[in-house]
């Protein structure tokens, strides 16, 4: 596998990984291509010093990018300058966001247009090398034929021409820049989107206007919900009706809770089937509403070249997806989640809503033009709409009555379809096979070849096959849990981040959540529940997992504690001392421990506490534990918090347990020399033999094939946890 694109390095150097939210270019590159005669494209409005559109062209796996002051122009007579900037990753092509401040390219960008491109003389390498580049493109707004060419006598950098070619798609008179000024993900102005918060709140007010406040969204999709099909017929008058074309898409429930984005589709008995995995555009497209909670009914549609809907081609996308050619589908065939329902935003329930004051909050939430779009009711009479419609090749038109609520149709026949008499097409999109969900969630290992342990020679790939070859271990402690990513694109020896936002290329199946730190700050933890999310991650160059003691949903709950015996200012043997003590303390008082290395050169103990307790019985436990210790043992053992009165003692730290407190996972990798991993030991092996440095990615593998996994009981055993409360009162008492 080839390595990062070697285009990017001016990308990196210009760009702090650990300050911006920009795609930092590692995650998923594709399998860079030689000759590239088509691809995806981008258009950013980029609101940075000098407002500007980005023009990014997907060339050999990332994205050539050149700036448009003045934006793509309709007129070919207007030749606009485009001045080529620093090629950009292939991820960004998901990117929307607000450049942090003192940030390269600090301020709003918004995705104002997204397309396929076709480099028509050529591969497009070859055009950039003789500076005219021949484009075709189909976009969501711009279309048609388009050519750059380079300047020849440029002052400054790299200068060249943006124009229209003459065809159908060029006019004098219209102005795309000023018509559509909206993102075509999540509908807003580049004004708006450094203010996202006060236009969802200002949503959310419209939605408790109109409906009851509710804080389940789980009721609202659940699963012995009717099947969505079109059964019922009839003739109703145009009047007292709202008509929407039978666009003979996928029908589906779109949710949005956080960054979590499902769509559900409903087989004939009622079953859901979660397909959100088909159609990243249209969850990426979700997840940049302003809204964080939104269900939405209706249809996922795919558009012809003539903009008509084609349930022939979403079948054809679905397919090439279910086998694997997830980026080339996406870019060659859109799809438009058309909204023709609104059952939930912000914090509202709205189905009891007359549907017409729904619909026209859907109409304000989507963008006029993009992934999403609220279904325009047709207008006129009943004959004229289905004469509009049957043109479209449309079997009918759906009329619901107007001033309905929302509800399951067999209950309330407020719906009706009319037919044009045009066949229905019988075309079935399959999301069903199991080979296409083992496809999706393929995990193509990025830079496998980068040293990321100089001393020994450990790469990126050896990272990768390690959380591949123990996830069956390590994924019991990740599961349902925040788990905290720190990245290091370099390896150990360069810069490492926090990883607090969602990565723009993330795949819809990677879930995450968010939490607060100490000084409430918004946080992100990611849920690693399967081996594919656990690769993705390692893919991110996550090297330690850090993970809270609590699990979801509820976060109040701590279900073990840890004491981290930290020998920094001492030696391994009095830690060893310190936790066979330890251990002889929790038997005392009825509760079981387990002990791990730390990774670096500690010691780990950690105590289950059944299916949870408070943190403030678990770091009551926990400190009282230690003070225990430290009694037993002045000499060797601290609890002192300032690093320099604790002399050359053991740290016995019980403040590891917290609801914003993380410690590194069993089976964790360390970023440290050694590739050191944090392994769970038998009571046995912590002894004066014990060696961490013998525990590494190289060699925990086959030890846990050969051992098992000692700590396996940690999350299994239910101890009696009021009961060990009160001995340990006593053993206080006992001591004093
Ligand atoms: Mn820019």
């Amino acid at each position: 596998m080839a390595g990062p694109p070697k285009q990017l390095g001016e990308y990196h150097r210009k760009r702090s990984p650990a300050a911006t939210n920009e795609p930092f270019g590692d995650e998923a590159p594709l399998e860079p291509r030689a000759g590239t005669l088509s691809g995806a494209y981008v258009v950013h409005l980029h609101d940075a010093t000098r407002r500007h559109y980005d023009l990014r062209l997907e060339v050999g796996g990332v994205l050539a990018s050149f700036a448009v002051p003045r934006g793509p122009s309709l007129d070919p007579d207007e030749k606009g300058l485009a001045v080529k900037t620093e090629d950009h990753p292939i991820e960004y092509l998901e990117f929307e966001d607000v450049i942090p401040d003192k940030q390269y390219g600090a301020g709003p960008m918004i995705a104002w247009d997204r397309g396929s491109v076709e480099y028509l003389e050529g591969p497009a390498e070859e055009e950039i090398a003789r500076g005219k580049l021949d484009l075709r493109l189909r976009g969501m707004k711009l279309r048609g034929r388009w050519a750059l060419v380079k300047l020849k006598k440029s002052a400054k950098g790299d200068e060249w021409l943006l124009f229209k070619k003459k065809d159908d798609f060029s006019s004098k008179e219209r102005s795309l820049v000023d018509e559509l000024p909206r993102s075509v993900l999540s509908g807003l102005t580049v004004e708006e989107l450094a203010d996202r918060e006060k236009r969802a709140r200002a949503l959310a007010k419209e939605a408790l206007a109109i409906g009851k406040a509710t804080s389940r969204l789980d009721e609202l999709f659940a699963p012995k919900r009717s099947p969505l099909v079109v059964a019922a017929s009839g003739s109703p008058s145009g009047r007292g009706f709202i008509h929407d074309a039978d666009l003979e898409g996928v029908r589906v429930l779109a949710t949005r809770d956080g960054d979590v984005v499902s769509l559900l589709r409903f087989d004939a008995s009622g079953a859901p089937e979660s397909i959100e995995a088909f159609y990243p555009d249209v969850v990426r497209a979700l997840r940049a509403l302003p809204l964080t909670r939104i269900v939405i009914d209706g249809d996922l549609v795919a558009f012809d070249d003539a903009g008509h809907p084609s349930a022939k081609l979403l079948a054809e996308r679905a397919a090439r997806i279910a086998r694997g050619d997830l980026h080339r589908a996406v870019t060659a065939t859109p799809v438009v989640l058309v909204a023709t329902d609104l059952l939930l935003a912000g914090d509202a329930d709205v189905r009891p809503a007359p549907i017409e004051a729904r619909r026209a909050l859907l109409a304000k939430m989507l963008p006029p033009v993009g992934f999403l779009r609220a279904a325009p009711p047709l207008e006129g009479s009943l004959a004229h709409v289905l004469a509009s419609v049957e043109a479209l090749g449309l079997s009918g038109v759906i009329a619901k009555k107007k001033g309905s609520p929302y509800a399951p149709r067999e209950k309330k026949p407020s719906w009706l379809h009319v037919s044009t008499g045009a066949p229905r097409a019988r075309v079935t999109v399959d999301h069903r096979s199991r080979e296409a969900s083992a496809a999706l969630r393929k995990v193509t290992v990025s830079n496998r070849a980068k040293v990321f342990w100089p001393d020994e020679g450990l790469t990126k790939g050896d990272l990768c096959d390690y959380y591949a070859a123990i996830a069956d271990a390590i994924l019991p402690y990740l599961a349902d849990r925040p788990v905290i990513l720190v990245r290091y694109p370099d390896g150990i020896a360069g810069k490492s981040f926090y990883q607090w936002n969602v990565p723009a290329g993330m795949p819809p199946w990677v879930r995450t959540m968010s939490l607060v730190d100490e000084e409430d700050q918004p946080k992100r933890g990611f849920l690693v529940d399967d081996a594919s999310t656990l690769l993705y991650i390692a893919n991110l160059a996550c090297i330690p997992l850090h993970i809270l003691a609590c699990r979801v949903p509820d976060l109040s709950q701590a279900d073990f504690f840890t004491i981290d015996f930290d020998v920094k200012q001492s030696e391994l043997r009095h830690a060893i001392t310190l936790a066979r003590t330890l251990r002889e303390l929790l038997d005392a008082i009825g509760l079981p421990g387990f002990p791990k290395t730390s990774g670096q050169s500690g010691l780990h103990v950690l105590v289950p506490l059944g299916k949870g307790q408070t943190f403030a019985t678990a770091c009551a436990l926990a400190d009282l534990l230690g003070k225990l210790l430290v009694e037993r043992h002045p000499d060797i053992a601290t609890m002192e918090r300032i690093v320099k009165r604790r002399g050359p003692k053991v740290y016995v730290d019980t403040g590891q347990t917290g609801p914003t407190r993380a410690i590194v996972a069993p089976y964790s990798v360390r970023a440290v020399a050694g590739a050191r991993v944090s392994t769970p030991l038998s009571w046995d092996e912590v002894s004066p033999k014990l060696d961490p440095a013998r525990f590494t990615m190289k060699t925990v593998p086959a030890r846990l094939a050969k051992l098992g996994d000692p700590m396996r009981d940690l999350l299994r055993l239910r101890p009696d946890v009021p009961g060990a409360v009160a001995k340990l009162g006593e053993l206080v008492a006992a001591t004093r």
